[in-house]
């Protein structure tokens, strides 16, 4: 449930009445995409160490597969339920859409504590896993990838499992693999790099200047880490970072390489000598050019949305901004790229990393950041274009251009028998 009180799957739910009204869809074919197609839920006994029987919730839910199979990471956490991986499976759905890749929505979790598990009971889990739901995944049927608290290592798990029981090894059943396990190159960085390059985008089309602008950063993880070093290889001044320990804040701006090895060692980014304490909050109201929610959902709320100071906001997280933050954003002018398309990087190099799967290819790291740029810019130009055309914000426009795609599919399909 988010902060405004609206579970995330109501506001998936809520975006397709929108865009289907925005849209003028049938109302029959909104029906069908507000549902997901299957909802699997298992059951997940393992051996613990010491030698006791403990049984976790498993769950699939696999959303589309009108635009080709589905596609979605696999979480592990004591949260996991079954409304919020379905609405996770959705937006899945519509992510591959913006993006423009031949992929449905899927997601996938065991509810579980993983930092209280060790490494053979993680590995035990998720090959029971694997095995409840080998029927309903494969390389044309669906292909998971890590999420929350899971890794390449789980990955190689669920690769080798199902390899087991089919005789052969199935790299292309999923993504996020260790590089020396047929995993791509650039997948590590791809989320951050397909967010800079949409903020490149945005930026030509404000007629701001990249070099010099000022960029708060909240999350420090993954996207949140890549997305200040390629910003600040790009000449933007760093402000303020932040992790879930607190942040810091210097005009004068930060060095992230500093701040990324301070997190190494001490596990902390708010200890770094690199500028005054901040808290979460306060970055994210600070006066900036760029501010990039990298962290977690619902920062952006209907409580902060009007102290937010920004000129572009980049949302690497995922559901960051509440329906009603958006709003007041849109009316403050504020542009914002939203999620589904500004961290569908990500995803677009696991579909890069199964078709080199498929083939038996390696690409090398130079090829995947020119095919992500070309993928990023086109993704981009067709979401604002959309925006144009309809007279709205990104955020609409995105989600019109997404559920757009996934209607026009299912038209043509037509429904079966
Ligand atoms: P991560 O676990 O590597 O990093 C998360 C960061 O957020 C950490 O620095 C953590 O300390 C910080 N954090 C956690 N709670 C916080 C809080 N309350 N306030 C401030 N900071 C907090 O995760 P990640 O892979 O970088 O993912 C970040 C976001 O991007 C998530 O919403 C994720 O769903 C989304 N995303 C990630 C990818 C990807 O490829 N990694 C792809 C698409 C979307």
């Amino acid at each position: 449930m988010s902060k405004n009180g609206i579970s995330a799957l109501e506001v998936a739910t809520q975006q397709v009445d929108l865009v289907g009204e925005m849209l003028g869809l049938d109302v029959g074919i909104c029906e069908v995409l507000k549902k997901p197609t299957r909802s699997v839920i298992v059951a997940v006994p393992i051996k613990r160490d010491n030698g006791k029987i403990n049984v976790f919730t498993g769950i699939r839910v696999q959303h589309s597969k009108a635009r080709g199979p589905y596609k979605g990471g696999v979480r592990y956490h004591p949260d996991v339920t079954l409304e919020e991986v379905t609405a996770l499976a959705m937006w899945m759905t519509w992510k591959c859409a913006v993006a423009d890749i031949p992929y449905g929505g899927a997601k996938g979790g065991i509810r579980c504590n993983p930092k209280e598990l060790s490494i053979s009971e993680l590995e035990r889990l998720t090959r029971r896993y694997t095995t409840e739901t080998l029927n309903i995944i494969g390389p044309y049927q669906d292909v998971p990838a890590p999420d929350v608290y899971t890794d390449s290592q789980t990955m190689a798990w669920i690769m080798d499992t199902y390899s087991q029981f089919k005789g052969y090894l199935v790299p292309e059943v999923v993504t996020g693999k260790p590089l020396h396990l047929q995993g791509s190159e650039g997948r590590e960085e791809a989320t951050a790099l397909g967010l800079t390059y949409c903020i490149e985008e945005a930026v030509k089309h404000l007629k701001m200047k990249l070099r010099g602008a000022t960029v708060a950063i909240q999350g420090f993880g993954k996207v949140g880490w890549n997305a200040a070093r390629f910003l600040h290889d790009r000449g933007c001044k760093i402000i303020a970072l932040s992790d879930s320990t607190g942040g810091i804040y210097n005009t004068k701006g930060i060095n992230p390489i500093k701040v990324h090895e301070h997190k190494k060692k001490t596990n902390s980014v708010s200890t770094v000598k690199a500028g005054k304490s901040i808290t979460n909050k306060e970055l994210l109201e600070l006066e900036c050019d760029i501010l990039v929610p990298a962290a977690i959902e619902n920062q952006i709320t209907g409580e902060n949305a009007g102290n937010i100071e920004t000129h572009l906001l980049a949302e690497g997280a995922n559901i960051p901004t509440t329906p009603e933050a958006s709003k007041t954003l849109t009316e403050k002018g504020i542009f914002t790229i939203p999620d589904i398309l500004a961290n569908s990087g990500g995803v677009t190099v696991s579909y890069f990393e199964w078709v080199q799967n498929l083939h038996r290819e390696h690409w090398t790291k130079k090829e995947v950041h020119h095919k992500l740029k070309c993928q990023m810019v086109k993704a981009f130009k067709d979401v604002f274009d959309t925006k144009n055309k309809h007279e709205t914000d990104m955020r609409n426009a995105a989600f019109m251009l997404a559920i757009g795609r996934v209607e026009e599919a299912y038209k043509s399909l037509g429904l079966w028998p």
